[in-house]
């Protein structure tokens, strides 16, 4: 297959795809799906709107034409969509396809880790915002106990996979977890990576007030560890990564707000119902589904994803200002794909 590569206004190439399988999600974070909003009559997506794995590997094929390399399955929570597992295998025998991640709760690990692995699966990111039961019980919005996810985690890594956490930080809500979770994860060898809290979609309140900086986190954990900064692998690379300077381990950070990245962002999102984003905070997204399901060929499936991204010309966290954030229309992040 002749591989192409496409680039944005801004000359940067599409190279990762994020594929959020299902809008659902058995969680209701307070800062992704606030349960005053996604409440019990909440109407979420019917099947017949989902794409189907038929649909998702013809996109991903003709995204990979296009140079994607990487593919990651999120939500909403992937693993509640049922047998991803049979997706994961397909995506795999797509050439061009490198590398394949998914980010989840962790909830449903015990279930399906092994058939993940048995898919081909390598790398799975956990989210853990807090280790006190308390805090993380409400910021997950069902009172689940952080011991229900470090064991969902040492399944993973007990299954062979590499295992990264990510934790969402919020000031005044979690951030004197910070440092207890950086020692946990630094004992048990994990990857733990902040994301600084971003004003994804127009529900969950956000304001920079509530938002804890790399710096600042930085400022916390010197107190406790000496961090070296790790060179960036690759072009687009997102997280900053430090190591300990006595072990392996590493700590990386998600800078969306105080040191945005948009410069080398190379990744298009697919929204549970095949709408094609071009920015986790764009207000709209180019419908591929109706084209799919009009019996579009695949060359016109490819010049409509190249349109696309050729027009692409979004670098909303390096213009973000706390007006723009309330004015703004956005989808949300259960919806679009974290
Ligand atoms: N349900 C899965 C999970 O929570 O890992 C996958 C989907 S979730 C939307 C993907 C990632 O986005 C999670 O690590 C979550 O913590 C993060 N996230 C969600 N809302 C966020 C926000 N407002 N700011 C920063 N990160 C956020
Ligand atoms: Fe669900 Fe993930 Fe959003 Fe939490 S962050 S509500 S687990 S989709
Ligand atoms: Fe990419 Fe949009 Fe995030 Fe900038 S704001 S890094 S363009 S997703």
């Amino acid at each position: 297959m002749m591989i192409q590569t496409i680039h944005d206004q801004w000359n940067r190439p599409m190279r990762d795809l994020r594929i959020s399988v299902t809008d659902r999600c058995n969680f209701r974070c307070t800062y992704c799906m606030p349960k005053e909003i996604f409440g019990d009559d909440y109407a979420f997506m019917p099947k017949s709107e989902l794409l189907s794995y038929e649909e998702i590997e013809r996109f991903a094929t003709i995204f990979a034409k296009l140079g994607v390399k990487k593919i990651r399955l999120t939500g909403g929570e992937p693993l509640m969509r049922r047998d991803i597992d049979q997706l994961i295998k397909r995506l795999y025998t797509i050439d061009g396809i490198e590398d394949i991640g998914l980010t989840t709760n962790g909830m449903l690990l015990k279930q399906y880790g092994k058939r993940l692995l048995d898919a081909g699966l390598k790398r799975i990111n956990i989210s853990l915002d807090a280790l006190d039961p308390e805090v993380f019980g409400q910021i997950n919005g069902r009172g689940v106990s952080p011991d229900i996810i470090l064991e969902r985690i040492e399944y993973a890594k007990q299954l062979g996979f590499r295992v990264k956490v990510n934790m969402v930080v919020q000031k005044g809500l979690n951030d004197n977890q910070i440092v207890p979770m950086a020692k946990y994860c630094k004992e048990q060898q994990l990857e733990l990576r902040f994301i600084e809290f971003m004003d994804v979609g127009n529900d969950n309140a956000w304001s920079f007030k509530k938002v804890i900086t790399k710096k600042e986190i930085i400022e916390l954990l010197s107190k406790e560890f000496v961090l070296d900064e790790v060179k960036k692998d690759y072009f687009g690379e997102v997280a900053t990564r430090y190591r300990y300077d006595d072990s392996d381990t590493q700590v990386g950070f998600i800078t969306s707000v105080s040191e945005s990245f948009c410069s080398s962002c190379t990744r298009a999102r697919l929204s549970s119902d095949g709408k094609l984003y071009t920015c986790l905070f764009a207000s709209n997204g180019f419908d591929l589904r109706s084209l799919i399901r009009s019996d579009a060929t695949n060359e016109e499936l490819e010049e409509a994803i190249k349109g696309v991204w050729q027009k692409r010309s979004d670098r909303y966290s390096d213009e973000r200002t706390e007006n723009s954030s309330k004015k703004y229309k956005k989808i949300n992040m259960s919806y679009i794909g974290g």
